[in-house]
């Protein structure tokens, strides 16, 4: 690795500290090099390894099998430290795969492609905003229009991070970055893909468009829009369940699966999309506790995460029986009219579980069952609900007759009809006409089968879920529960079109403290009257939770613009420097100081032109100062890393931005 012209020498780092890496070396017999690789290649940090070659390290004499023994060793070293950063576990060890793979024989494993990092900085004037597409908890979506370098367009969704008078929130500021730390690493069909960030006020994600927007705003879309064939709903299903069980393998647990996070990018293709829930599994367990209370979709939780906020990829599994029944009813909202708090109650004291939606076939109502069993380990897995809902598939038939009779459901011959319910001996079936959408009763004579047998039709298994191993091995295999329909939840509401409204995410405070206190099984815990009044997580968890203490280093807040840094040592006049100086805080019209604004501007990725007069205001008027400042001030912002920490990050990257960020995103 080149040492940067100005980086600063090994001990002048903050945390250069190079004992780790004597120890290491002499652990691994080869302390010869440890001047070498301090002096030579510039590392003092075990992440800094990232950026060594094979062919630096042949540089410095160190044979192969040496490089080998020593890339294995960081590997130790490095998943010993992991686990104790949080900013790690958010911009580095959510992708297991990504870091952990076995090295090829000959090189070391470390030097991860830049794209896979972080897959672009995206510069704000090349994003244009049109239609808003919707809001969430952070901000706006909007509809966008990227124009690559090549001059090509590409239609995208541009999310936007809310700020208020005061900058952004910090546990938003923290989500946001979460989604998109999580987002860059995924890449599956139906995921929705981050095309990467703009470092701009507001920090904006620009991700793939889905032109057709959210399954729920399809599913309740007002007539004339025809409802969705049923087949249509199993693919979707089978499409998530593939999503979902690439998350599990990769260690993530959702934590809002729900048809309004689903998003349609073409009339049959589906994408799981919102990611600021997501977390990563932990332990042995395969579990996340949340370390306080936060919102959640507790209507699409399972019992333990209402009663312990414990997530998983079990958990994530309920979450796909409801977004299952979500699809049946039409995208009506679960437990719709039984109070927040009442909800565990009737999961647990009354093992309640939602109704059969007249639209879902028994086998699928079945499945739905399965994903509700109150142990998590007698869930199936996303891997298994692969297959189990090709068996659940409703039958495809063809109409041969033509059906008139009153209370039947009309068809012509040839019609396409999806069967519901019917079995052969039974003389009348359920089903759904596809080219009317309509459902109905028909004699069964009037269909026959076409559907190929289930182990005909294609399946697209996911890798096994690290998570769902997880939970099995923790759990123990106890053994499928006997299947029984719960009673239905009286009182629940049909036919009501949900209205998408705050107050489908609550928190686990609010839905245990509303109201009367619930009797029996619906009592809250101690730990949970705990998490209500203090910060941290409950006594009696465990001390090393995954996310325990991103609460105590979240991201930084983005200080009001403009920063008065006074000039950095850059010398004015130095190659690249501007020569006029411009008096602080003075007026910028002449056409000279223009010019600089805009060099400024353009060399400092999203960042505004009032920043730029302010930076070179502060700088008085050298140009190569102000960007240093400004690209200085923008990864500051972007890490939680002192502003002295990435003024040296950057000298080491030779003020490359993009490059510097994707380094302080990847590291502990
Ligand atoms: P929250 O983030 O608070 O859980 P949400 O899912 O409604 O809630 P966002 O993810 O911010 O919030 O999305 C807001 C709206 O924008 C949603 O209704 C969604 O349908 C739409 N939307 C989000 N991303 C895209 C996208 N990539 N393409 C098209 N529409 C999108």
């Amino acid at each position: 690795m080149e040492r940067c012209p100005g980086s600063p020498r090994p001990d002048m780092l903050p945390e250069a500290g190079s004992l780790w890496l004597l120890r290491l070396l002499r652990d691994l017999q080869l302390a010869q090099f440890y001047r070498p690789i301090l002096e030579e290649l510039n590392v003092t940090r075990p992440e800094h390894f990232d950026f060594v070659r094979a062919e630096d390290l042949d540089g410095i004499g160190m044979g192969r099998p040496a490089q080998r023994r020593l890339a294995e060793a960081l590997k130790r070293h490095r998943s010993g430290l992991k686990s104790k950063n949080w900013v790690y576990k958010i911009f580095g060890g959510f992708a297991p795969g990504q870091k952990e793979t076995t090295p090829p024989s000959d090189s070391l494993p470390s030097l991860p492609e830049p794209d896979g990092r972080l897959k672009c900085l995206i510069p704000d004037r090349a994003v244009c905003r049109g239609e808003l597409l919707g809001s969430g908890c952070f901000g706006m979506v909007h509809r966008g229009l990227w124009t690559l370098p090549s001059g090509q367009t590409v239609p995208v969704a541009v999310k936007s991070l809310r700020v208020g008078p005061e900058g952004p929130e910090g546990t938003e500021l923290e989500d946001f970055l979460r989604e998109v730390s999580v987002m860059m690493n995924l890449e599956h069909p139906h995921v929705l893909r981050l095309h990467g960030l703009v470092l701009g006020q507001p920090l904006q994600m620009v991700m793939e468009l889905a032109p057709l927007g959210s399954l729920h705003a399809r599913l309740t879309a007002p007539a004339p829009t025809p409802p969705l064939p049923l087949a249509l709903l199993c693919l979707f299903l089978r499409q998530v369940a593939g999503a979902m069980a690439y998350l599990g393998a990769r260690g993530l647990v959702h934590r809002d699966l729900a048809t309004r996070n689903l998003l349609l990018a073409s009339p049959r293709t589906i994408k799981v999309a919102d990611f600021g829930l997501v977390r990563p599994l932990g332990g042995a367990r395969g579990r996340y506790i949340m370390g306080g209370p936060r919102r959640i979709p507790f209507a699409w939780c399972a019992p333990e995460s209402l009663r312990h906020g414990a997530f998983s990829s079990a958990s994530d599994v309920w979450m796909y029986g409801v977004t299952l029944w979500e699809m049946f009813t039409g995208g009506e909202e679960p437990w719709a009219g039984v109070p927040p708090y009442l909800i565990l109650q009737r999961l647990e004291k009354d093992r309640a579980r939602l109704p059969r939606p007249p639209l879902c076939s028994r086998a699928l109502y079945t499945l739905a069952l399965r994903c509700w069993a109150y142990h998590p380990a007698d869930r199936p897995t996303f891997s298994d609900l692969e297959g189990l809902l090709q068996e659940a598939w409703p039958p495809e038939g063809r109409c041969v007759r033509e059906v008139m009779e009153p209370g039947a459901l009309r068809m012509e011959p040839g019609d396409p009809i999806t069967i519901i319910e019917g079995s052969l001996d039974s003389t009348t079936w359920k089903g759904q006409n596809s080219r009317t959408f309509k459902v109905g009763s028909f004699p069964a004579s009037a269909v026959t089968l076409v559907d190929p047998p289930p182990a005909t039709r294609p399946v697209l298994r996911g890798t096994p879920a690290r998570g769902e191993r997880h939970q099995r091995n923790a759990d123990g295999d106890r053994g499928k529960a006997k299947l029984q329909d719960a009673p239905q939840a009286r009182g629940q509401r049909r036919n009501v079109a949900l209205q998408r409204t705050k107050g489908i995410s609550k928190s686990l405070e609010s839905v245990l403290s509303l109201g009367p206190r619930p009797t029996g099984g619906g009592s809250s815990p101690p730990e949970l009257r705990h998490a209500r009044t203090g910060p941290q997580g409950p006594p009696g968890r465990p001390p090393h939770l995954p996310m325990a203490t991103s609460s105590s280093q979240p991201p930084r807040e983005r200080p009001s613009w403009p920063k008065r840094e006074p000039p950095n040592s850059h010398p004015i006049g130095a190659p690249g420097a501007s020569k006029a100086a411009i008096p602080s805080g003075g007026p910028l019209s002449d056409p000279e100081l223009q010019r600089r604004v805009m060099e400024v501007e353009l060399s400092v990725h999203g960042v505004t032109h009032q920043e730029c007069q302010a930076a070179l205001r502060a700088t008085g008027g050298d140009v190569v100062s102000a960007i240093r400042n400004l690209k200085v001030e923008q990864l500051f912002y972007l890490s939680s890393w002192s502003r002295a920490d990435c003024r040296r990050i950057l000298e080491r990257y030779q003020w490359d931005l993009s490059a510097a960020s994707r380094y302080v995103l990847a590291q502990p």
